[in-house]
């Protein structure tokens, strides 16, 4: 081949594929996937990626040579290149797109690029070969300066300066010296799995006899089940046979732990962590060491499903039923459970998942394809809480504040009184949810986003939740100019200043997102409440996921039909999903945990079955609505957003697309399978400055409506104030 197609990511330009000329002497080392360096216009040299050859140039021009290979070792492979290709066509987006999000880009850049000093020591000492000793004496010359020059003018190479770092004669800075995420678990002691029992022998051995299966295979285990013992036994099985095992979960902060568990079982060594956070030159070992194949198990969160990890003989993806699977902004809004999917038939390897509350379609198609494997009892026999329901229709004027009722104070009471600890849900952050004007009634909104200002107390700011605008409390009413503004609402700071009136001598504390500004804030609460150090934890759903503490007794959820009343199809869904979880919060351990639940709707039927934490039950009246409406799983949703800082031409280009779609699916007669609705504004009407219009296309027939969706996609053309924005499978529809 005479041509290499490289990419490249250019200021302005954006990343771009180009062909370049193989000079002859790289002919024979050029690889798929190696960084190199290409001339490009005035900005003299930069760096790209190779991710294809051809003996043709697509246009009649004359190609420039490639200037170097930056390193031989390739950061991936071409099969690596196909999956890449099939998320971009699964989620209508482009190529580029895809490979900017899962390869480290910025990291290539960053090594290549960056800024670093080069501390000469010495250029005596045992064992030092004559060209090291060359490399040394020009190093006394120089101090700093950008690798790419002192490559050049060193000609020396990564490997030699770390033998020369590591031997003490010279000193680099980090990004030279590539640095191991899991240094911190260097003391870990290792010791042996667990051995299983009664249910988890019997999930193991059924998911043992589907290893071959190309379904995905749940796990139903309510919470507390041991899943993850049962995960360890499959993963020590697998990686005995000379495989390796990605495990995702859905968060940095379980990935973190989730780590810690798998190196105290199978060692560091063989233990690797992906997720966004790990810095560039951590990114980098990793990627390096997985692509080498020099790592079994790798534990990250949703983009650690792109990593370069090798031969891999199962998946197991944790609590799969969370939302935070999926990337909803930017593009490419893939979900890892989907790309996982397509990796194991990569890798003919069977993907496991598991989840005290499966998804609805998770749950669907195991059932269907007789993939699912229930644990229905604890792993220590302690009896699941069965949650009371405090309704408020009744209790609610005499509760503390109008919402701590007398029977959840009570139990508080007792369970600090037997030196338990208390976990309070409340799902909403900020001190109260909304600012309204008493007399005409206008509320305060983000003039921005279209939704109530949260009035905190904290900081004394009024904030917008979606673009973090802040703002002092008015004077007065914007519409009529009256002074009667007050705010109304519950969040999680006015629970937590209501608990502090009521137990003015317990150590709480608050755990949501607005602590997460401080790096680790989170970690280090969770931390001290496991230790004991924190009584009461008042905060949103981040509480219900991962905590396993045997001392909470009690778990109270002061507002529980709030996650029922969103917009949503999935609302209900994911207001059982919460409960449930919550609830399994309590009594882990010897203790016997309690809950209550506060409502003012107590018939609900997903609260009924929250209530007595019975998912087939809630599944089997979730499913016949999801059938009756046309819902996941019985279609795809493919929902389109237009969006401009001008309403009337959002709205206008949205009618268009909708009516051209229409006309479409008429003249190939698709229209009873290719339902579409809308446009209708969004939800949230106004995000960010942009008015938002939105199109939902359900998709009743499968691949073909896929493609001819997609298709249909392709050619859309829209004038440069109109932003498009395409979400396959959304998870949500605000
Ligand atoms: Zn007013
Ligand atoms: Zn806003």
């Amino acid at each position: 081949m005479k041509y290499a197609l490289v990419l490249v990511n250019i200021k302005g330009l954006g990343v771009k594929t180009f062909s370049y000329l193989i000079p002859d002497e790289m002919r024979s080392i050029i690889q798929i996937g190696q960084a190199v360096l290409v001339p490009f216009g005035r900005q003299g040299l930069i760096n790209a990626f190779i991710v294809g050859f051809s003996d043709y140039l697509p246009g009649d021009f004359k190609a420039k040579k490639i200037n170097r290979i930056l390193d031989e070792t390739p950061l991936f492979s071409l099969k690596y290149l196909k999956l890449l290709e099939w998320v971009a066509n699964y989620y209508c987006t482009d190529f580029v797109t895809v490979l900017n999000a899962a390869l480290p880009m910025k990291l290539i850049e960053k090594n290549a690029k960056v800024e670093f000093s080069v501390i000469y020591m010495k250029d005596e000492g045992e064992g030092l070969t004559k060209r090291q000793r060359e490399i040394l004496q020009a190093l006394k010359e120089r101090g700093k300066c950008s690798l790419i020059e002192f490559e050049e003018q060193v000609k020396t190479t990564r490997t030699t300066m770390k033998k020369l770092a590591d031997a003490g004669f010279v000193k680099v800075s980090e990004e030279y010296i590539y640095r191991n995420p899991l240094a911190i678990f260097k003391d870990i002691k290792t010791e042996p799995l667990y051995e299983l029992s009664g249910e988890q022998i019997t999930a193991y051995e059924g998911i043992r006899s589907k290893l071959k299966s190309p379904n995905p295979i749940l796990l139903h285990g309510v919470t507390a089940s041991g899943k993850t013992e049962v995960y360890f036994k499959l993963i020590k099985d697998v990686i005995d046979s000379g495989r390796n095992v990605l495990f995702l979960a859905p968060e940095i902060a379980l990935a973190s732990q989730l780590t810690k568990r798998l190196a105290r079982k199978f060692g560091i060594k063989d233990v690797a962590i992906w997720h966004s956070s790990i810095s560039d030159g951590e990114k980098y070992d990793v990627w390096q060491r997985l692509y080498k194949n020099d790592s079994k198990i790798l534990a990250g969160a949703r983009s650690a499903v792109f990593a370069p990890l090798q031969n891999i003989g199962l998946i197991i993806i944790d609590e799969e039923h969370e939302s935070a699977y999926k990337q909803t902004n930017p593009a490419p809004r893939y979900d890892a459970r989907v790309v996982a999917r397509r990796l194991a038939q990569f890798h003919q390897a069977p993907l496991l998942l598991g989840s005290a509350t499966p998804d609805i379609s998770t749950y669907y198609y195991a059932v269907n394809n007789n993939n699912l494997f229930e644990m229905k009892n604890r792993f220590n026999n302690s009896p699941l809480a069965s949650p009371q329901v405090i309704n408020m229709q009744e209790y609610g004027k005499a509760a503390y504040r109008g919402i701590i009722s007398k029977p959840l104070q009570s139990e508080i009471t007792e369970t600090l009184a037997r030196k338990q600890q208390v976990i309070l849900l409340m799902n909403r952050r900020g001190y109260s949810t909304y600012t309204q004007c008493r007399s005409c009634g206008t509320v305060i909104e983000c003039p921005d986003c279209s939704i109530p200002m949260i009035w905190h107390s904290s900081i004394k700011k009024l904030k917008c939740h979606y673009c973090n605008r802040e703002m002092s409390f008015p004077d007065f009413c914007p519409a009529c100019g009256s002074d009667a503004l007050s705010t109304s609402g519950v969040g999680t700071q006015k629970i937590e200043a209501y608990i502090k009136e009521l137990y003015p001598n317990v150590r709480t504390e608050r755990i949501d997102s607005d602590i997460l500004t401080r790096k680790n804030a989170h970690i280090e609460l969770l931390n001290k409440f496991q230790k004991g150090e924190i009584d009461i934890l008042v905060g949103t759903q981040m509480i219900a996921k991962g905590l396993d503490n045997p001392n909470v007794t009690l778990v109270g959820v002061l507002s529980a039909d709030s996650g029922f009343s969103i917009p949503d199809f999935r609302a209900s869904e994911r207001g059982f999903q919460l409960l449930t979880q919550v609830a399994g919060r309590a009594g882990r351990g010897e203790f016997k945990g309690k809950v209550l639940f506060q409502t003012y709707n107590p018939d609900y039927y997903a609260f009924q079955s929250a209530k007595s934490q019975n998912y087939e039950k809630f599944f089997e009246t979730e499913i016949k609505a999801r059938q009756e409406f046309d819902y996941p799983p019985f279609s795809q949703i493919i929902r389109l957003i237009l969006s401009s800082q001008n309403n009337f031409r959002a709205e206008k280009s949205a009618m268009e697309i909708a009516l051209r779609l229409n006309t479409m699916t008429d003249k190939f007669g698709f229209s009873e399978y290719l339902e579409t609705l809308g446009p209708t504004p969004c939800v949230i009407e106004k995000l960010h400055g942009f008015y938002r219009f939105q199109i939902l296309i359900k998709n009743k027939l499968s691949q073909k409506g896929h493609d001819f969706v997609s298709k249909f996609l392709n050619k859309i053309t829209l004038p440069k104030d109109i932003k498009l924005a395409i979400d396959v499978d959304p998870l949500d529809i605000l």
